[in-house]
This record gives structure tokens, C-alpha cells and sequence, in this order.
């Protein structure tokens, strides 16, 4: 099978991360421990993800012109990401996120989305050639709302099919939904969405058809440990996840996303997809971090020919 070629528009990041004994409280300064800088941002973690498991990948997206930008966009050709349609923005600084990690494992995250926040309608109108080639579209809700759509619009007119990943849990037009092939929301986000609690089975059906109903495609709503609900034409069922023993669920769901990119945009079944999806997740989540926890696609193979 050749491989697909995925276009990934969407949000580029430094993480810089301190762990801490506690979080400090306002007006407090605490002693951390060693400082760790590492690539981060849905979009980019889940081009990386795409990458891994053998996609041609192209990312979108904005970067400022510093030393975080530079390292993002090397960051990203090392995974050998076609990197063509990156914007530099002269006066926005690249995406930064800030961490604290308690002793018990609490966080405490201040994002400054900086040139992120600026990707226009037009940065991604240069991206026309690689969407018109594209297999599959992935999208998240870290960039701008026009940015997202202008995206869809491109791939209708292509007839490339969309994922959109509605994540960080925001609201999002009927407009827009009624053009997305499939929308992979987490349990949270099927909720903001649909206002339908959805961490049960029973709920979770009853928002993705309630979804289905403002027209989107299919959905693969995303069930932690319990793995996923995929809903499509008129059925709904449950893809299980496989039990691993997590070490950090961050970056699980992008690994997801970026997984089901990959086999769904090689036209494969979704069920099929969702069930390879659910593998790398569960992989991803057995190693720290969220980019460096991206497994490869003979390491998936490798974890599905035991099961
Ligand atoms: P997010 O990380 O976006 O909140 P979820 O928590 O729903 O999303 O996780 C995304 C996917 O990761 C799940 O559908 C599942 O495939 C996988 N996953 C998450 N947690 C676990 C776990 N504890 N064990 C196995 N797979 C998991």
C-alpha cells in the first residue's frame, strides 16, 4: 500500500517544563528540578504521530522568527515532515507552554499561543498544492476558527476528506460541522459539543448521533481507557482500547488522531482505523512525554501481532 499523504494544519509548541515539590501559590517561588524543553502543540504532535507510523505528512502552521521557531521547524524535518508551508510571522513569537509538574503529579500550564494564534485564511490558501494532493486533512482547535474553515473549504473543493480533533474543548458552527468527514472528539469535547454527557456508553451514542444529526460524517469519540465510540451511517459501536499499563496519557490522544489520519486516509474501514488508532494510543501512553511517546509504525505492528 502507498503510503497516504497527510496534511496537518495546526498549532506548533514549546514545552518547557519544571517538575516542582508543589505548585507554588501566588506571590510564592518554589525549587524545581531539572528544566526539560520538548516539542509540543496538537497539531505538530500529531504530524509527528502520522509521520511515525510511515504518512508523507505535510504541517502547517505559524512560527516566530526565533530560536524556538528554528528549532520547531528542524524539530519537525527530522521527523522528515515536509515543512514548505510554514509561515514565519515577523512580529508574534512562536507558541510556548509552560509547565509545572507537582510530586503528585498535578499541572499547572500557562499557554502563550503567540504566532499560533495568527495562522490567517490566506497562510493556508498557500497550502492549496499540498491539500490538493493530500489523501486526508487533520485539524484541531488550536489555531484560529477562520484558519480551520478556510481548510475545510479547500478540501471540499478537492474532495480531500477532513478529521477534525475539536480540541482544546471549544464551540464549534453547525456551519463548520456539517463539513467535517469525521470528528474525534475526547469525552469532554463530545459534551461541549453536543451538550450530551457522554462518559458513558449510552451517552456517548446519544451524542454522537445527536452530532451526526448537525451533519457530520462520523465520529470517533474518544473513551480514555475504554477506547473509542465510532459512529457512522446509521451505526454505533465501541472499538475497545487495549489494557497497557500508562506511564503519562499526555500526548494519547494526538497519538490517536495522527494514527487514525494514516490507515482512514488510506481509505481503509473506520472500525479498522479506530482499532489501529487505539493501539498507538495505548502505546503512546507506556512512555513519558507526548512527542517522544509517538510510536512507529513496526512498533504498532509489532505490539498488534501479539494480540
Ligand atoms: P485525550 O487524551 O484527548 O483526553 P482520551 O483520554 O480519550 O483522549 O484518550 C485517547 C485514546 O488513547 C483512547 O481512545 C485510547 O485509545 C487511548 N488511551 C487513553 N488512555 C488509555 C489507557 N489508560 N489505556 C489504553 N489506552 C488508552
Amino acid at each position: 500500500m502507498t503510503a497516504p499523504h497527510v496534511v496537518v494544519i495546526g498549532s506548533a509548541n514549546t514545552d518547557m517544563v519544571v517538575k516542582v515539590p508543589r505548585i507554588p501559590a501566588p506571590g510564592e517561588t518554589v525549587l524545581g528540578g531539572r528544566f526539560v524543553m520538548a516539542a509540543g502543540g496538537k497539531g505538530a504532535n500529531q504530524a509527528v504521530a502520522a509521520a511515525r507510523l510511515g504518512a508523507r505528512v505535510t504541517f502547517v502552521g505559524r512560527l516566530g522568527r526565533d530560536m524556538f521557531g528554528q528549532q520547531t521547524e528542524e524539530n519537525l524535518r527530522r521527523e522528515a515532515i515536509d515543512t514548505s508551508f510554514l509561515v514565519w510571522d515577523a512580529a508574534a513569537p512562536s507558541g510556548i507552554a509552560l509547565i509545572m509538574v507537582s510530586a503528585d503529579g498535578e499541572n499547572s500550564i500557562a499557554v502563550a499561543p503567540g504566532a499560533n494564534g495568527e495562522l490567517t485564511p490566506a497562510d493556508v490558501d498557500c497550502a492549496e498544492p499540498a491539500i490538493a494532493s493530500a489523501n486526508v486533512v487533520l485539524l484541531q482547535l488550536e489555531v484560529p476558527l477562520a484558519a480551520v474553515e478556510r481548510a475545510v473549504e479547500l478540501a471540499a473543493r478537492h474532495r480531500v476528506r477532513t478529521i477534525l480533533n475539536p480540541a482544546p474543548a471549544a464551540p464549534v458552527p453547525d456551519e463548520l460541522l456539517r463539513h467535517i468527514d469525521l470528528l474525534t472528539p475526547n469525552e469532554h469535547e463530545a459534551r461541549l459539543l453536543s451538550g450530551i454527557d457522554a462518559s458513558a456508553k449510552a451517552g456517548a451514542e446519544a451524542a454522537a448521533r445527536a452530532l451526526m444529526g448537525r451533519g457530520v460524517g462520523a465520529l470517533a469519540i474518544t473513551l480514555g481507557h475504554r477506547g473509542a465510540l465510532v459512529a457512522e451511517g446509521g451505526k454505533v459501536e465501541m472499538v475497545p482500547s487495549f489494557p497497557v499499563t500508562p506511564v503519562d496519557t499526555t500526548g494519547a490522544g494526538d497519538a490517536f488522531n495522527g494514527a487514525l489520519a494514516v490507515v482512514w486516509g488510506q481509505g481503509r474501514p473506520l472500525v479498522e482505523a479506530v482499532r489501529y488508532a487505539n493501539a498507538a494510543a495505548a502505546l503512546a501512553t507506556t512512555v513519558m512525554g507526548a512527542q517522544p511517546s509517538m510510536p512507529t509504525a513496526e512498533k504498532v505492528a509489532a505490539f498488534l501481532s501479539d494480540r
